[in-house]
């Protein structure tokens, strides 16, 4: 069994507000050990329960965060922003995926950081399905006929991924109060349920999921109609609302490379055009 481990930061016990995920400030240099903490929890876990090889993804921001260094010695680490498969690079070669700090969607009520993929979006759907960051990733994976067997992350995206993503165990390890306030769970229950979790959903994932239907349409909305003039001019995708693109992909890994361009493209047109 090969066991892809994706690492986000927004879910990760502890984290709370953005400059926790925010390189460069003093709560980031705590929290990251942390996320390093979990990430050694889940790469326990999945050992425990016979895994031949386990690599962990970096898939937060950059994906520059995890300590290599105080990183579990046998997990192999993916590292750095140019990835074709986003936040779960590595998918290709795995028989089944941990997702570990995610976070909920945009939108979500008192969800810690709860937003999708970039503050530019308000809302993603694809195959006519709105989608968060776990189930985007989670199609891709399933394309690659790769089931999710554990996600980790807050009550809310715990609410939320037992409708849409009913195959995966959930693990809360923090409670929600507001976006940027909770109730973290005690810090050796977080790595000690982290590691049991990891071992049972190894021992026992779901079944190989099927690919999603092909071809795959996709719709972003965005929050503002400067952020989408440049995405419009990206081939295959068009304008359909004053800040709403689509577009259709063969499939759900390329449809998640356009995405990550659309979203890279929002940005940069926030930032030159001092909107945020
Ligand atoms: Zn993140």
């Amino acid at each position: 069994m090969r066991v892809l481990i994706a690492v986000d930061m927004e879910g990760i016990a502890g984290v709370v507000d953005a400059t926790d995920v925010m390189p460069g400030t003093e709560a980031y240099g705590r929290l990251r050990r942390r996320m390093t903490a979990e990430a050694n929890a889940a790469v326990a876990g999945a050992f425990d329960a016979g895994a031949a090889q386990v690599t962990v993804a970096d898939s937060h921001d950059r994906m520059r965060n995890l300590l290599y260094e105080e990183l579990d010695e046998r997990a192999h680490l993916i590292s750095g922003p140019v990835r074709p498969l986003d936040m779960v690079q590595g998918a290709a070669d795995s028989d089944c995926a941990i997702f570990l700090g995610f976070h909920a969607p945009a939108g979500t009520p008192r969800s810690v950081l709860a937003h999708t993929l970039s503050v530019t979006i308000r809302r993603l759907s694809l195959g006519g399905v709105e989608m968060g960051e776990s189930e985007l990733a989670a199609a891709v994976c399933a394309h690659f006929g790769v089931p999710v067997a554990l996600v980790t992350g807050d009550d809310g995206l715990a609410r939320r991924l037992a409708g849409s993503l009913p195959t995966a165990r959930t693990l809360v390890v923090k409670e929600s109060l507001a976006y940027a306030t909770a109730r973290a769970r005690p810090r050796a229950a977080v790595l000690a349920e982290i590691r049991a979790a990891a071992r049972e959903a190894v021992a026992e994932p779901p079944p190989r999921p099927a690919p999603p239907p092909a071809p795959v349409p996709v719709e972003i909305e965005f929050l503002h109609p400067a952020f989408v003039e440049m995405v419009a001019c990206i081939p295959t995708v068009t304008l359909t609302e004053p800040a709403t693109v689509a577009f259709t992909s063969p499939d759900a890994a390329q449809a998640a490379r356009v995405i990550g361009l659309c979203t890279l493209v929002a940005e940069e047109s926030m930032h030159s055009a001092h909107l945020w």
